[in-house]
């Protein structure tokens, strides 16, 4: 198996990630890198990322998701859930920061990659910016 984001191989990956059209395989460390390199590219994923995280936090269990995930997923939404459009949704997909659950003609479920390492990589960024503003106040 090889990870998607640095192609070493890796007798056990950290994060398998199965959806309906694609399984993932991808190191902790390699998935925050991808986090950190969108956020850097554009600074908006950043709140669409805050908003996909407190909506799977709100919803925490959907049954619809846990069964056809054999409950890895135990949450997934749609683009009208987090009110972003299919483009920035397709970019986050490309960046593996999110996943498609399941498809269908009517509508595309999507999910995080990993709900925990994402939040750990928004909030780092978060107090990285307070020890800037406490340095400014210092001077
Ligand atoms: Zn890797």
């Amino acid at each position: 198996m090889i990870c998607i984001k640095c192609h070493t191989i890796d007798p056990i990956p950290e994060l398998e990630i199965t959806g309906e059209h694609s399984k993932i395989h991808i190191h902790r460390q390699c998935l925050k890198k991808c986090i950190y390199e969108l956020i850097s590219k554009k600074e908006e994923y950043k709140e669409i990322l805050k908003r996909i995280i407190t909506y799977e936090e709100e919803v925490k269990d959907d049954k619809y998701t846990s069964q056809l995930t054999q409950g890895k997923f135990s949450v997934s939404w749609n683009w009208r859930d987090i009110g972003v459009f299919a483009p920035k949704l397709n970019k986050l997909v490309s960046e593996k920061v999110i996943i498609v659950l399941f498809s269908s003609r009517s509508e595309t479920r999507y999910a995080l990659t990993d709900r925990d390492t994402t939040k750990e990589v928004l909030d780092e960024i978060e107090s990285e910016c307070e020890t800037v503003e406490e340095e400014r106040t210092e001077e």
